[in-house]
């Protein structure tokens, strides 16, 4: 069966109880905060999720989200494709309470892996979290992770760029090695004044 569109939200205690995959895509055209940094809003995230629980008991949610994003090259201005392929690795809590009980139980000040406590999801992302307990936003979720994947300045390969400063100075440099360094004229010049003149 081919993966369909990926929901909006999710019931995670359902999932986690019978250990629920999601193989689904979400369009990119979708996310309206990851836009802004795009070029355009082509193509389709390829998400998959896996809702289980791990060696200790704890609920972990992995997955994969895979993506070719358009953004606009820093020095050309023309299309980049940025490739993306993020893995997720989230322990899934519901309260902070529960967070630190398991902390305080295990002599640790931080989990090994990221941490997602759903009843704080209101902040910074308010949309990340639904009003019933254990539903949550998964197209806010990659949108999120799609976001921490973006280059700081988008730029392309110089050998891509229609634009490529660093290809035209390494071009330039390599001429300047051919150039053997001659002796300035006037060196020369003062150097003959002095031997005459001693
Ligand atoms: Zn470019």
């Amino acid at each position: 069966m081919l993966p369909g569109p990926l929901p909006e939200r999710v019931d995670v205690a359902k999932l986690f109880a019978r250990n629920g995959r999601i193989a689904a895509h979400l369009p990119i055209s979708q996310l309206a905060r990851l836009a802004v940094y795009l070029a355009d809003s082509a193509g389709e995230a390829q998400v998959s999720l896996q809702f289980a629980l791990d060696a200790e008991g704890r609920r972990l949610l992995t997955g994969t989200v895979v993506a070719e994003l358009h953004l606009a090259c820093q020095r050309c201005l023309r299309s980049l494709v940025w490739p993306v392929s993020s893995e997720l690795n989230l322990l899934v809590f519901s309260t902070r309470d529960e967070l630190d009980k398991l902390l305080r139980l295990q002599g640790l000040d931080s989990m090994e892996h990221d941490v997602l406590v759903l009843d704080e999801i209101d902040a910074p992302e308010p949309a990340l979290m639904t009003s019933a307990e254990q539903e949550l936003n998964v197209q806010t979720l990659i949108e999120d992770e799609l976001i921490l994947c973006l280059p700081m300045v988008p730029m392309h390969e110089d050998a891509d760029c229609s634009l490529a400063w660093n290809s035209l100075r390494s071009q330039v440099e390599a001429a300047d090695k051919q150039i053997q360094p001659q002796p300035s004229p006037f060196a020369m010049l003062a150097q003959l004044k002095g031997t005459k003149t001693k």
